[in-house]
């Protein structure tokens, strides 16, 4: 049989695509091997339309109920492989393999590693790359986060509820998170450094302390029982890379204001569609507007209404 969308991901860009492309009755499959993305993992969400305040894990579990109060099972398989093939695309799970007229690309991302010496080998032996989720196993102990985004901002305040103390190290003077967050850094426990970066973890068995660039307070060392790093993602782009999917110069999917990538019938949304107009913009808001986008788009693809627009100018 021949789908007449399969979507690959099951974040926040994922499930809203999966929705509208249901509103639009699109007979389609939803992939994705953590239903709820990145999304469980985040802490408190209060810039979420019509929540004031929502846990991440319970806002996609809504998605979820959603996506499949309109029959949808999000399917929990490994997709391995995409090819172009007659009828579309095919999908190759590791379980099965699937055929589409369409697709829309909605992996997102991966956190981005320091690579610095003890980093790899440290990790869940108190380097950890996600702090909400952490959070609990530091009960009373010493915390560095590092990172200057809402990643890093949002992970310290929470860290701040648990740990005994939380050094947030950030390598600028500023930061990059929202103001009504690091208006939250001003708390006893957290300490701030600024202009500064960690060059090493020190650590046996698990963390023991982190080496800095430039001396705080006349040490270059810090004692530390954990280190949470929280310096962005790397797009997840091996399968559009795959297809031949255009990437920009950091490997997030170029799509054009429709969503459309440069291969006729391929859509990409959320984390790994590339940054339109310069504007650095990823949040659940944008992800699920980005996904239901794609779905119109693919909807007015099949219709034969919109075929994958050329890139004019804007990408040029
Ligand atoms: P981000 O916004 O890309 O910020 C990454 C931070 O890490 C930046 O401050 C960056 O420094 C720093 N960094 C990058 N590479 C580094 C390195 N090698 N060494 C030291 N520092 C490094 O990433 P994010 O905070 O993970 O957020 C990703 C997206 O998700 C953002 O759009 C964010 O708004 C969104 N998000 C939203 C929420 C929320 O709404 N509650 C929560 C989490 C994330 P520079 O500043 O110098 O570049």
């Amino acid at each position: 049989m021949v789908y007449d969308l399969i979507i690959i991901g099951s974040g926040v860009a994922g499930m809203s695509a999966s929705v509208y492309a249901s509103q639009y009755k699109l007979n389609h499959l939803l992939f994705g091997e953590t239903p709820g993305g990145q999304g469980i993992l985040a802490g408190k969400v209060e810039n979420y339309p019509g929540y004031v305040s929502i846990p991440g894990p319970e806002l996609m579990q809504k998605f979820i109920e959603q996506v499949k109060n309109y029959g949808i099972e999000i399917k929990q398989e490994r997709v391995g492989g995409l090819a172009k093939i007659k009828a579309g695309f095919e999908v190759k799970t590791n379980k099965e393999k699937y055929q589409a007229k369409t697709l829309i690309l909605a992996m997102g991302a991966s956190h981005r590693h320091l690579n610095i010496p003890g980093e790899e080998k440290l990790i869940g032996k108190g380097v950890s790359y996600c702090s909400i989720c952490d959070a609990p196993f530091f009960k009373d102990k010493m915390v560095a986060v590092i990172g200057g985004g809402d990643s890093a901002v949002t992970g310290a305040v929470h860290l701040a509820s648990f740990a005994k103390k939380v050094f947030i190290i950030h390598r600028r003077n500023e930061y990059r998170a929202e103001p009504t967050w690091v208006e939250r850094l001003g708390q006893k426990k957290i300490e701030k450094i600024l202009t500064n970066e960690v060059k090493e973890i020190k650590g046996i068995e698990k963390v023991e302390g982190i080496v800095l660039k430039n001396p705080y307070q006349g040490s270059q060392e810090l004692k530390v029982d954990g280190v949470f790093i929280e310096i962005g993602q790397v797009p997840s782009s091996t399968l559009a890379k795959q297809l031949g999917v255009e990437l920009d110069e950091r490997n997030y999917v170029k799509v054009n204001p429709g969503m459309a990538t440069n291969i006729s019938g391929v859509f990409a949304a959320g984390d790994l569609a590339a940054v339109q107009e310069g504007i650095l913009f990823r949040q659940f808001v944008t992800a699920a507007s980005d996904g239901a986008r794609a779905a119109a788009g693919v909807y007015q693809y099949l219709q034969g209404k919109s075929p994958t627009p050329s890139w004019g100018s804007r990408f040029q």
